[in-house]
């Protein structure tokens, strides 16, 4: 059985900045407004039949998008990005063989994410990893078997991420 989650009529959703380095079109500093599909895979279990309670589930992934929120989103680990903290900024410069660009934001600004890239696929699979951490945390998913995280870059276009969980030994 799914439990679901729109993003859309839930309020899962932020506002941020990014860029897709390289990218003809998205290779520069600009936004959107995500919005966050989630669905459990599971069993009804306790007292109520629940997969898990919407309203636990709501809390945790709006946690999630608030840290996301009206943030430049940059990827540690993209490959082409070398960057430095100084004081109160970040250093960063974007390097491959078509160009070279270097920025200086203010760190209040940034969220810095252990990525290789801020793609819908890539900030999916960090969701729903954040998803099932702070479940297991919580030790309520004893009787989930999967999270699908849906990521909508604006309306309409997203991409999905399904983890498992292992929840053979419990
Ligand atoms: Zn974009």
């Amino acid at each position: 059985m799914t439990l679901e989650l729109k993003g859309l009529y839930t309020g899962l959703k932020f506002s941020s900045a990014h860029v897709v380095f390289g990218h003809d079109s998205c290779g520069v500093i600009h936004g959107h407004t995500y919005y966050v599909d989630v669905k459990l895979y599971g069993e009804p279990s306790g007292d109520f039949g629940f997969i898990l309670d919407f309203k636990i589930l709501k809390k945790i992934v709006k946690k999630i998008c608030k840290t996301l929120d009206h943030k430049l989103l940059i990827p540690e680990n993209h490959s082409n990005l070398k960057y430095s903290i100084t004081n109160n900024h970040i250093i960063y410069t974007f390097c491959n063989k078509d160009s070279k660009k270097e920025y200086k934001i203010p760190l209040e600004d940034i969220l810095l994410l252990p990525l290789k890239g801020t793609t819908a696929e890539e900030l999916s699979i960090y969701i729903a990893e954040l998803v099932k951490k702070e479940l297991s945390n919580l030790n309520i998913d004893y009787n989930i078997n999967c999270i699908e995280i849906t990521l909508y870059e604006g309306l309409g276009q997203g991409a999905t991420y399904r983890i498992s969980l292992d929840n053979e030994n419990k």
